[in-house]
């Protein structure tokens, strides 16, 4: 299973102030963080064992990352089941796999398991269209899992979109809560964009974050990323002695966000 790529065990670099913006987000794990991290001491004051977030929204706006700084953030590992390489050729051979990267969660517990990509499994359970049965029993499977689930296997299911996934899914209980990723806002890009700098040490006096932030409207966390490393490499071709702002700037205005591309709206 591990070799088929369904199931992978990752090796976590990310930590919980890796996340620019998301603010309900991040408090929201902090406070399971807390929870998981005295966990006797939390059921004996009638806490619920927590079950798992749904981290649901656009490409690139940081719902991988999160995956990695909640296991970061709660200190467990992370298992990554990868749901488009979990749909078998074969009738009983998804069903077999998605059975089997449990038991290996299982043993593995505690731990944090993200489905991701969970749309690829269960898309078009009421559609009747071809493998609709296989998904529905797969989707059942998961479910009784997750409802009756006895072990600490954190679930965090992350998906692009929400309109293709089973009303059942989401209907309060399943997961603790479920969040909705957008593009980021203006205070948030201003975040990221410190991040990023930070990061690449090349955060300094003279860059404006606040006027970067307002140059990008409509740009993800990833594509943000994209313009630091950008303006990051051609400043050390220009043996630059550090990166500034009018470089930052020039890299927005000649890059365009991958919405706006995918949209083909760049002639
Ligand atoms: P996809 O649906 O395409 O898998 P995603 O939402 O999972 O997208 P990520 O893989 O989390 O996107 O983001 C890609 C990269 O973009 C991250 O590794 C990170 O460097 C950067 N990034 C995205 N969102 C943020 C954010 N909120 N804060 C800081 N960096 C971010």
């Amino acid at each position: 299973i591990k070799k088929s790529g369904i199931l992978e065990m990752l090796t976590i670099k990310e930590q919980g102030n890796d996340i620019g913006g998301l603010a309900k987000l991040k408090q929201w794990l902090q406070q399971k963080a807390r929870i998981l991290s005295d966990w006797p001491a939390a059921r004996a004051f009638g806490v619920e064992p927590p079950k798992g977030v749904m981290i649901v929204g656009m490409p690139g706006c940081g719902k991988s990352l999160t995956a990695k700084a909640a296991a970061a953030l709660f200190n467990l590992p992370l298992l990554k089941l990868d749901m488009g390489s979990l749909m078998g050729k074969y009738v009983g051979e998804s069903e077999g796999n998605m059975r089997r990267a449990i038991q290996v969660a299982e043993a593995v517990s505690p731990c944090v398991l993200w489905v991701d990509e969970v749309e690829k499994a269960f898309f078009g359970i009421s559609s009747g269209h071809e493998g609709s049965e296989v998904a529905t029993r797969l989707f059942g499977y998961f479910l009784t899992w997750m409802q009756d689930k006895t072990k600490q296997v954190f679930v965090i299911a992350t998906a692009n979109d929400i309109s293709s996934l089973p009303p059942e899914l989401l209907r309060k209980g399943r997961f603790d809560e479920i969040f909705y990723v957008d593009f980021p806002t203006e205070a948030e890009r201003i975040d990221i964009f410190r991040l990023h700098l930070h990061r690449r040490k090349q955060l300094s006096a003279q860059i404006q974050l606040e006027e970067l932030a307002k140059k990008t409207s409509g740009y993800s966390g990833a594509d943000i990323e994209a313009v630091v490393k950008e303006a990051i490499e051609q400043a050390f071709v220009d043996k630059c002695v550090a990166l500034d702002n009018t470089r930052l700037l020039q890299v927005i205005n000649h890059t365009h966000p991958l919405r706006d591309v995918m949209a083909n709206k760049i002639k």
